[in-house]
């Protein structure tokens, strides 16, 4: 029998592996065997994308959803394959407009298989939380709108925070600056201290926002 630990559940250590290549991140969070996968590969890399888990030791079975921080074809491009491998996409209810516009900036040679709404399991960002509470990761999925409408970060109870794509504030182009502003806001008064971005490597958010 384990031993018990004051009658509280004994708090779950989170890993974080990047399984990532072609310059994208793709981000492993694992709570014991239960793991999300953050950003889902490009379109046409499942083999690259299988054997990059199994070199980091991340076995496939063992993923209980991924989730796109945004549908970019380098963030969301192996959703389906995904699921055919019996791993449920975990879409944002505020992402599934942007989900078929995938399929109109892919080229046919890209290998795309496109994203159908079957197997998708979709929230609401306010029921992130309880969803991942069971996996025993402790965290929530927030709208970080700013590079893209669709775009959400992952913030752990830990500070890590998952950006995708989120526009850093000092290299705003076409996005609307007050909308980046804002979702940097946010990310900070929820917690975030470690950035850790779809591109680029993972860095204090100090750090982050000073570079
Ligand atoms: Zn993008």
């Amino acid at each position: 029998m384990a031993p018990k630990q004051g009658g509280r559940a004994a708090e779950t250590t989170l890993t974080i592996v990047n399984v990532g290549y072609r310059s994208t991140n793709f981000w492993v969070i694992s709570a014991g065997r239960a793991r999300v996968l953050v950003d889902i590969g490009w379109p046409g890399s499942m083999g690259l994308m299988r054997a990059t888990l199994q070199q980091m030791d991340v076995p496939l079975g063992e993923i209980r959803y991924t989730l796109a921080t945004h549908y970019h074809i380098d963030h969301a491009g192996l959703g389906e394959e995904f699921k055919r491998a019996g791993v449920p996409l975990l879409v944002m209810d505020l992402q599934v407009d942007a989900i078929p516009r995938m399929k109109t900036w892919v080229k046919p040679q890209d290998g795309y298989v496109e994203i159908t709404a079957t197997g998708n399991v979709v929230i609401s960002c306010a029921e992130s939380r309880p969803l991942l509470a069971r996996l025993g990761i402790a965290g929530e999925i927030l709208p970080t709108p700013g590079h893209s409408d669709d775009s959400v970060s992952l913030l752990l109870d830990s500070g890590a925070a998952f950006t995708g794509d989120l526009t850093h504030p000092a290299r705003v182009a076409l996005e609307d600056p007050a909308v980046v502003a804002a979702s940097w806001r946010l990310l900070r008064e929820r917690g975030a201290t470690h950035i850790y971005p779809g591109h680029g490597p993972a860095q204090p958010i100090e750090r982050y926002l000073a570079s």
